[in-house]
């Protein structure tokens, strides 16, 4: 059931899984993607500023019959307009192209060193603006997220982090969890690499589904949001064919023991 959901810290109701539009072309083949999940039952976007595809993901919204208040749309503030007033000038930028007046979650992309902080004051603005219905962050690490909580008003309700089997940041995990941020995994299928490890193809084999079956449920176990990404129509459907079986305890486990703590991605600390 694609409208399983989570309660974020402020009551927000954000879905468990949702559309991932990372490396979807602008036009048509994300006005495609998108419109196709909605379709398939998606109620979740996430898009962001660099991606280059928010015209697309505000018109197949538009265009859907899903009214604009069923979706759960996400969008980022990049890099380069971190700082206080960049980022109010970059998320109303943003909020034009989505065609929409406000977004239900607005995340930092990266913590830019030196700015961060004053990014988080912008979102709180924002927030309190009542233009984004729940704030966040992306890709923190613990010290970055205390860096926020010494300062903050309002507690991000979600960090969206590098996770699957081979970068799993238990203590992370942990350390969300105890200050009621939702954790939400990016890059959920490695990338497409999921396919190629052999205790996901071998648990796969076990109970009837595809290794993305298997990553995807074990995030939502985890109590974790996914958001995995295609832009083919059949991939996207079979996807979102989670919510059917469940991981036993042991197999959960055996996920478990895949962690190498290894990137595809920049390290939170180390990254420009
Ligand atoms: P992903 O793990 O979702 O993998 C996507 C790739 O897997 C696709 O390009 C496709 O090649 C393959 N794939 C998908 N379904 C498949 C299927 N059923 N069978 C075979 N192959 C399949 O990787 P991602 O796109 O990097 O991550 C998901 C989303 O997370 C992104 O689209 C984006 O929205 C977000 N993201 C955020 C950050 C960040 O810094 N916050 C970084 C990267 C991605």
């Amino acid at each position: 059931n694609l409208r399983a959901n989570c309660k974020l810290n402020n009551g927000v109701r954000m879905p468990y899984m949702g559309l991932g539009v990372y490396l979807s072309e602008e036009g048509e083949e994300v006005i495609n993607a998108v419109k196709w999940a909605l379709k398939a039952g998606y109620r979740s976007i996430d898009t962001a500023a660099i991606y280059k595809n928010e015209e697309g993901v505000g018109k197949a919204i538009q265009e859907s019959e899903v009214p604009r208040e069923e979706i759960f749309l996400t969008t980022k503030i990049w890099n380069a307009d971190q700082g206080y007033q960049s980022t109010i000038d970059a998320f109303n930028k943003s909020l034009k192209k989505l065609n929409t007046d406000y977004v239900d979650l607005l995340l930092i992309h990266w913590p830019v060193k030196g700015k961060y902080v004053d990014t988080w004051k912008a979102l709180e603005k924002i927030y309190h603006d009542g233009k984004a219905r729940a704030i966040g962050v992306s890709n923190f690490l613990q010290h970055q997220l205390e860096d926020i909580l010494k300062v903050a008003d309002i507690t991000p309700m979600v960090n969206q982090i590098e996770f699957h089997p081979e970068l799993q940041q238990p203590a992370l995990l942990e350390f969300c969890k105890a200050n009621k941020i939702q954790v939400e995994a990016w890059a959920p299928m490695m990338q497409g690499k999921i396919f190629e490890v052999p205790e996901i193809k071998a648990l796969a084999e076990k109970y009837g589904k595809s290794p993305a079956h298997i990553v995807l449920r074990w995030d939502v176990q985890m109590g974790v949001v996914t958001i995995p990404k295609s832009v083919k129509e059949h991939r996207i459907i079979e996807n979102a064919n989670i919510f059917d079986f469940e991981l036993s305890d042991e197999d959960m486990l055996i996920i478990k023991g895949l962690d190498k703590n290894k990137r595809i991605g920049p390290d939170p600390d180390n990254f420009d």
